[in-house]
């Protein structure tokens, strides 16, 4: 082989912001902040202060390979934690405040992280927390000195004290790009929380990789407003992607009901915006049910979960919305495929459009595979289905500290396994139809929960909807429905059969249907059939 002759310059989440403090300086990041008003700067601005923090954590000790932990929503001091930490080597590990208190005291002692920088409505949380956490050195409340609450945490400390009368310029170090840079635990459904740690180099792809989609639409000219949280899977990387090509940012911190939205949608010309189904499904009732409108030419991206399709089309065609789904989870940094539009889209009749609406494209820089119990290759007829495993720069190779986890996650030709169930179609395009963990097999075959309650949510008077897996002596399980029907509605379960009846095939019509006021759903605001198995563990089919 001959060597090529180009720099070997490492991939660096510094120079991400270096970049944009030069080629983009006088665009803007904007937050409503915990306490309360709009604050506003601009690129220049975040980088002077990130190289302030990063002289702040030298200061206290902070070495390279740390683990600092942030208890935090999305704001600008945030994205200065996620820039000055991870330069100068350090790993920022983001945690999400409302995961089950357990989960949180294994998190911070299995990182085990030195510092932990929490925004100022959750001081009480981690006071009631403090003792569980015996090897974390100090508190940084992420306010300035005027907001500064008594507190009985040690070593508490003001995180605009500590950045005051440091230098605004600091030398970011170069180095290996394979060094871990971020780091996020998986909300632990079954088992313990794993921790998947990104590298800078991976970290620097994965949002490069997002630019190239397309489907993303991003560049200087975009406003975008990512609604999922910093603390889940980095939100989606927007962090990182929009100082690439200098998009402005708009941060809600920790409002996130639909009227702030709003708000802060129209005031700031956002259009661009990321969440999980959940906000999407709250967001469209609000705009159904008060006329409000979304500004022109706005893309809403959904992730995390299935969307429904009555969704989909809702926004697309009474709310003039492009709708964009995407693919991913923690341990794949989390995109990894995007958008089903691609070629001839627009031409294509409406149900076909639809139907790639709810498929995604995968990125450049990830290979998927579909694979059958013997761990062979599923056919790519858009039918078959099969476990999703997929390999690439921005996929986990294992997780921090957990051999066992870490082996059981790669398969022998160290592919990552994704506990995804899914087809993928002649166009490439991914579909995803369940979780392992939540399939419905009946009498031998699968019936897909995703695209059950997916066509039960076309019943205009349909909330949520969620199928579990009942057990049945003689077809092993049988589908159920849970359903949480609209205010005032006089929904009945003849309504739903009759609505499901000629959409889905018979012998997946549900044995049972529930009515509940609310699904439990899980931290990241997703419907958590785990609990929902539970809460009906003692339910009885009618049909047994
Ligand atoms: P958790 O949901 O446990 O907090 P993640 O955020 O990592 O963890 O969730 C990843 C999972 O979300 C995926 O494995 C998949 O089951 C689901 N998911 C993500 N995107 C989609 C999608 N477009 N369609 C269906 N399911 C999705």
């Amino acid at each position: 082989m001959l060597r090529g002759q180009m720099m070997d310059t490492p991939l660096m989440i510094s120079g991400i912001l270096a970049h944009a403090a030069q080629a983009h300086g006088k665009q803007e990041i904007v937050t409503r902040t915990v306490e309360g008003p709009i604050h506003r700067y601009t690129y220049r601005d975040c980088y002077a202060r990130t190289q302030q923090l990063a002289h702040a954590l030298v200061a206290l000790g902070v070495k390279p390979g740390d683990r600092l932990a942030t208890f935090a929503w999305n704001t600008y001091r945030h994205v200065e934690l996620y820039y000055g930490i991870s330069g100068i080597g350090a790993i920022c590990h983001t945690i999400n405040p409302r995961l089950f208190h357990d989960q949180l005291e294994y998190i911070v002692n299995h990182a085990e992280d030195r510092f932990i920088f929490l925004d100022l409505n959750l001081v009480e949380l981690l006071e009631g927390l403090a003792d569980q956490f015996p090897k974390v050195e100090g508190y940084i409340i992420m306010t300035d000195r005027e907001h500064m609450p008594e507190t009985t945490l040690k070593n508490a400390l003001c995180y605009e004290d500590l950045l005051e009368g440091q230098p605004e310029s600091y030398d970011w170090p170069l180095f290996d790009e394979n060094t871990a840079a971020a780091m996020c635990y998986t909300s632990g459904t079954t088992g313990n929380p794993k921790g998947a740690l990104y590298s800078h180099r991976s970290t620097v792809l994965h949002a490069m990789g997002l630019l190239a989609a397309g489907t993303l639409t991003m560049d200087s000219t975009t406003s975008v407003l990512p609604v999922v949280p910093m603390f889940h899977v980095q939100a989606w990387g927007q962090a990182y992607a929009a100082p690439i090509c200098g998009a402005k940012i708009v941060m809600p911190g920790f409002r996130l009901d639909p009227p702030s939205l709003l708000e802060l949608f129209n005031d700031e010309g956002v259009n661009l915006t990321l969440g999980v189904p959940t906000i999407w499904l709250g967001l469209l009732n609000h705009l159904n049910e008060t006329g409000a409108k979304l500004p022109a030419g706005f893309v809403l991206v959904s992730g995390g979960a299935a969307a429904p399709l009555s969704m989909i089309k809702a926004y697309e065609e009474d709310h003039g919305v492009t709708y964009v789904q995407g693919w991913g989870m923690t341990e794949t940094s989390p995109v990894c495929a995007a958008g089903g539009e691609g070629p001839g889209f627009t031409e294509l009749d409406e149900d076909t459009r639809y139907a790639r609406k709810m498929k995604q494209r995968r990125l450049f820089g990830v290979e998927l595979r579909i694979l059958d119990d013997d761990h062979n290759d599923v056919p790519h007829d858009g039918k078959s289905s099969g476990e999703l495993v997929c390999r690439g720069p921005w996929i986990a190779s294992g997780y921090f500290n957990d051999d066992e986890a870490s082996k059981a996650a790669i398969t022998e030709d160290g592919w990552f396994r994704t506990g995804d169930v899914a087809t993928i179609d002649e166009d490439s395009l991914l579909q995803i139809t369940d979780r392992t963990k939540d399939l419905i097999k009946s009498g031998g075959e699968w019936i897909s929960s995703i695209d059950l309650e997916s066509v039960a949510m076309g019943h205009p008077d349909v909330q949520e909807a969620a199928a579990i897996a009942m057990p049945h002596p003689k077809w092993t399980e049988r589908p159920m429905l849970v359903i949480v029907s609209r205010d005032g509605s006089s929904l009945t379960a003849d309504d739903v059969l009759a609505h499901l009846d000629g959409q889905v095939a018979k012998w997946w019509l549900p044995d049972d249907i529930a009515f509940v006021d609310e699904l439990p759903h899980t931290a990241t605001g997703k419907v958590s059939k785990l609990q929902l198995r539970e809460q009906f563990k003692d339910h009885k089919l009618p049909t047994i």
